[in-house]
């Protein structure tokens, strides 16, 4: 049976676009009801500057409060050399960098260009390399740009191609569409060229559903490739560029349709539902996965 892996990011990307904070002991038990429902991969915090982000203040605590678990792997996100030294004393298992295929964008959401994040990601390979863990990177705003608009697909080949490079290849190469405004033939498109760019590193995508084309997208990915698709459980999380959007694709929703299309994600599907719920609960609202209102494939009655 072919297999795809889901990555959890609830505890990062979808927490950090929430208003409502969960506590350190909250985000730990997150983790852990993701790990129970079957997750192998969870992003589980983010080492950037806490007065940027200060949702993420928490997280060389969270780490230190994660069980050891065999086979699974924390993901932390660092924007530099400080914050991958972070995470590797944090203990976490991969580290994730970002660059962004806009100018435009880099510039105003990491205050550093293309050119020089690049340089910045070859700093940070060495940290994690040297460390022994293993690393990613994810082009942000690959399909589309709040301040460019289009991004040509020949930008993000050469965003490939640089990243591919030699020894300073990650691991692993994630697409994002931040904004969530990509469709499938666009997907479908991007990872057919990563894979012919970057043969040998793994390939990842990540998609907002701002514009409810985010599970096509992701259906559309692992059709092209892609080993690894980033999910939020409820679906949580949000998008600073488009106000009242939905945020990351649901990680209950994403095992409905790749489980019943004969794809193997290894996750229980009641247990992802379950810890949605929870997590709607915490943060004292509805999350917007449609699984956790519509339940799982109904049984004869
Ligand atoms: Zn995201």
């Amino acid at each position: 049976m072919p297999s795809v892996d889901i990555v959890e990011v609830a505890p990062r990307d979808g927490l950090q676009s929430e208003q409502a904070r969960l506590t350190t002991a909250e985000k730990v038990e997150l983790i852990g009801l993701a790990v129970a429902a079957g997750v192998r991969r969870i992003e589980a915090a983010s080492f950037v500057n806490p007065k940027r982000v200060p949702q993420m203040a928490d997280a060389d605590e969270v780490m230190r409060l994660l069980p050891r678990l065999a086979g699974i792997s924390y993901i932390g996100l660092a924007l530099n050399e400080r914050g991958a030294e972070r995470a590797v004393a944090a203990g976490c298992d991969e580290v994730n960098f970002v660059v962004v295929a806009s100018e435009t964008f880099s510039q105003r959401n990491q205050g550093a260009g293309i050119a020089e994040t690049l340089d910045g990601w070859r700093r940070v390979a060495a940290v994690v390399k040297s460390a022994g863990r293993r690393s990613s990177v994810t082009i942000a705003a690959a399909f589309g740009c709040p301040f460019e608009g289009e991004i040509g697909l020949d930008r993000v080949a050469s965003l490939m191609e640089r990243l591919a490079e030699n020894d300073t290849a990650p691991d692993e190469i994630a697409l994002a569409d931040t904004i969530g405004v990509a469709v499938p033939p666009q997907v479908r498109a991007a990872f057919d060229v990563l894979g012919r760019i970057a043969p040998a590193v793994k390939r990842r995508g990540h998609f907002h559903n701002t514009r409810n084309t985010g599970l096509a997208n992701a259906f559309a990915a692992q059709e092209a490739g892609a080993q690894a698709l980033d999910a939020s459980l409820g679906g949580i999380g949000g998008c600073p560029f488009a106000p009242a959007a939905t945020g990351n694709i649901p990680t209950e929703d994403l095992v409905y349709l790749l489980e019943r299309s004969g794809i193997g994600t290894g996750i229980n599907l009641q247990s992802a539902i379950g810890a949605a719920q929870w997590l709607g609960d915490k943060l004292g609202k509805r999350v917007p996965g449609m699984l956790e209102k519509a339940g799982p494939f109904p049984a004869a009655a």
